[in-house]
């Protein structure tokens, strides 16, 4: 498909160029012929004042098809030979263009290309990841309906189990949706001054039962600094961080959410003590679907390797960085730097 549009791009540019290139040849060739004519016209008449006074071999009478023979030649000749200059330009204009324009059609596409493989791959994955879940789902009810001895109670378990599959597809269909938003070149931010102590409130207060229900006890230690930002998105930066930092830790142990100025940025630190991350997956940990061996091992199919790929694209949609410190069985640190100060692109 790449190739086809290639050489369609290609054919256009080659049409364009060979069209402006056709007519500069054509009036090229209108005003040099019509010159032609003209210096051979001058030329006839001086010829033929020169004969009048000076003799034609010794006599004043100049034969008439003298010059009407000689003009005619010279000027098909010119002419002949204009059009092979012309055509001679003409071809090697195609064969560069031709050359030129099939390389800047590749190198028009190229990003395209990039967009149309990602997207496909970003498809395939999340289909993927989508029939999973919903093979379960399938397989559990059918089983049920299957059994002869079906019982309230027996229902009962399938529906919860059911609803707990299409909640999991839930949360997996909305991390999907909003990597998908945030690929979009149409995607942007809608700016204000965030209070980064008010993020860290909100994603504590939406992930305090879940740490309760592990036991595990949430430090913080924040200065009150402000960012231009996206305080939902913010928000959900911060939440990824610290639900990975509760899922990866054993029960009773302590996570710490650090926020301080440091040069000129917002420094946020989350802080655990759990299974920590093997030196092998440090480097692909933000990308797509990637799930250390773990964090399969010990955590399960909690998980859909999606969190940290969106808490970087949120980071660099804020000018940030993002980076990962983790030692296995020690426990792992989250740094993400905010500039204080937005470039002026990102004023709002
Ligand atoms: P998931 O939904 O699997 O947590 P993420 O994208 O949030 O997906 O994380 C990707 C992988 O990075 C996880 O599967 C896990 O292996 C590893 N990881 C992330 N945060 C931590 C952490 N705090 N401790 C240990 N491993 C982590």
């Amino acid at each position: 498909m790449f190739q086809k549009a290639r050489i369609k791009l290609t054919l256009l540019y080659l049409l364009i160029i060979m069209a402006v290139s056709g007519s500069f040849s054509l009036v090229i060739y209108k005003f040099s012929t019509r010159e032609i004519e003209r210096f051979s016209r001058t030329q006839r008449l001086r010829i033929e004042r020169r004969i009048l006074e000076q003799g034609f071999f010794g006599t004043k009478i100049v034969p008439k098809d003298f010059i009407a023979v000689i003009e005619p030649e010279i000027l098909a000749e010119a002419r002949q030979r204009l059009i092979l200059i012309l055509l001679g330009i003409n071809g090697a204009i195609f064969i560069f263009s031709g050359s030129l324009g099939y390389f800047l059609a590749g190198k028009t596409l190229e990003p395209i290309k990039e967009m149309v493989d990602k997207q496909n791959i970003f498809v395939s994955d999340a289909s993927h990841e989508l029939r999973t879940p919903l093979t379960a789902l399938g397989i559990g009810l059918e089983v049920f309906l299957r059994d002869k001895k079906q019982s309230l109670s027996k229902a009962n378990v399938v529906i919860r189990e059911s609803l707990s599959e299409i909640s999991n597809l839930q949360a997996l269909s909305e991390r999907l949706l909003k990597l998908a938003q945030f690929q979009s070149p149409l995607f942007s931010l809608n700016l204000e001054s965030v209070s980064l102590n008010k993020v860290v409130s909100e994603a504590i207060e939406k992930l305090k039962s879940l740490a309760k229900e592990k036991k595990i006890r949430i430090v913080t230690n924040v200065e009150e600094v402000k960012v231009i930002g996206n305080f939902e998105e913010l928000s959900r930066l911060l939440i990824v961080l610290l639900d990975n930092a509760i899922k990866y830790s054993l029960s009773n142990q302590e996570v710490e959410i650090k926020v301080q100025k440091e040069n000129s940025n917002a420094k946020i630190q989350v802080l655990d003590h759990g299974i920590g991350i093997n030196e092998k997956d440090l480097p692909h940990i933000f990308d797509r679907f990637y799930r250390a061996d773990l964090a399969r091992e010990k955590v399960g199919g909690n998980g859909f390797g999606l969190g940290l790929a969106i808490a970087k694209k949120i980071t660099e949609l804020h000018r940030g960085s993002i980076k990962v410190e983790s030692v296995v069985n020690q426990g792992t640190t989250f740094t993400v730097l905010l500039p204080l100060k937005p470039s002026a692109k990102f004023q709002i």
